[in-house]
């Protein structure tokens, strides 16, 4: 019997969100289910490859459509999220849905209790890697295919930086798995990361040249833009993904912020190495969450007072950030 299903992800969709949801629907469409994949906001078109990725629902865009169908839904998979307010208002409507049956797949810290079926893994690179684990448990490793893996590598390549964290022997074995299946990574990273408009790259300079601190009493190195310079480099979504990573490049930086003012939140990055855990900061200071070193948050206090916030916040960390890591 098809089912009616939708896939979910996080708002401000990254390729972990896109990869790992358009890769499960590219498994479920060969039953004859009809999947739907929504998200709460816009996803950076540097993905618009993938395929059938014009065919993901904007709850932002139409919000009626998105919500009949979680309404009308069988089962709803919520991937790559923890928490429902992470989907903002699809979240409420699927809280009102008790008797939808809900799957969550993801790897982030402390998941609610939520869903019916969780695979949490807080170790695994990626959503991208569960889903594909997932469809191996479901019996199914036979409908794994190219497709399938294009749209996983590119959430496992996005979320370890390309191999640079988050990585371990079954991640590669599993990326071998989706070579075998005709993935091919070269083109896939030229496709990802190959592809900046010329704005963007000055826009990180720009960042690096004018907005960066250096706070070398706290190992920390923060970036800020204002709105300001939103409208100067005419910035869009997805457009600053990554810039937090420089301040990592230093040798002196153990923790990275890059705190942009969005028109009504101010938003924070913040990263880390070793076992410096930026997630309690998030959790405690920015209401916000993610992982141990990559986690986000944001705050209406604006741009001055969240700087400060921060600043504020670092001397009781002081001694683990000076700890060698
Ligand atoms: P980014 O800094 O790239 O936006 O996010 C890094 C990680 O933190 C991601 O795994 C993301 O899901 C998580 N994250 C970012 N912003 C928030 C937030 O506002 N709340 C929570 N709970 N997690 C966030
Ligand atoms: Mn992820």
């Amino acid at each position: 019997m098809p089912k009616d299903i939708v896939i979910t992800s996080h708002r401000n969709p990254d390729g972990d969100a896109i990869g790992s949801s358009l890769g499960l629907y590219h498994y479920l469409i060969q039953f004859g289910h009809n999947v739907r994949v929504a998200f709460p906001s816009e996803y950076p078109l540097v993905f618009a490859w993938m395929q059938d990725s014009d065919k993901i629902l904007i709850h932002d865009i139409e919000p009626e459509t998105v919500n009949r169908h979680l309404e009308q839904a069988d089962i709803i998979f919520t991937l790559d999220f923890n928490a429902l307010d992470r989907v903002d208002k699809m979240g409420e409507v699927i809280n009102s849905l008790p008797r939808t049956y809900k799957a969550m797949i993801d790897h982030h810290l402390n998941p609610e209790g939520y869903a019916d079926f969780i695979l949490s893994d807080t170790t695994a690179s990626s959503t991208s890697e569960l889903v594909w684990d997932f469809i191996k448990m479901m019996g199914d490793a036979a409908y794994l295919d190219k497709r399938i893996g294009e749209c996983l590598y590119t959430g496992i390549v996005t979320d370890t930086g390309s191999f640079k964290f988050g990585t371990s022997p079954k991640l590669f074995r599993t990326v071998a798995d989706m070579l075998e299946h005709g993935v091919n990574d070269y083109v896939l990273q030229d496709l990802i990361f190959n592809r900046l408009p010329e704005k963007q790259l000055r826009l990180l300079g720009y960042c690096l040249n004018r907005r960066m601190e250096i706070l070398d009493e706290f190992k920390t190195g923060i970036i800020t833009l204002t709105k300001a310079d939103y409208d100067l480099f005419d910035i869009q979504r997805g457009d600053t993904e990554g810039i937090v990573n420089y301040l990592m490049t230093l040798k002196n930086v153990k923790m990275a912020a890059f705190i942009a003012e969005q028109p009504t939140i101010v938003k924070i990055s913040l990263r880390s190495k070793g076992d410096f855990n930026v997630q309690e900061i998030c959790k405690e200071h920015f209401k916000g969450g993610g992982h141990k070193n990559a986690s986000g948050g944001f705050s209406f206090a604006g741009l001055k007072a969240t700087v400060a916030r921060l600043k504020e916040v670092l001397p009781r960390y002081k001694d683990k950030l000076n700890e060698p890591w």
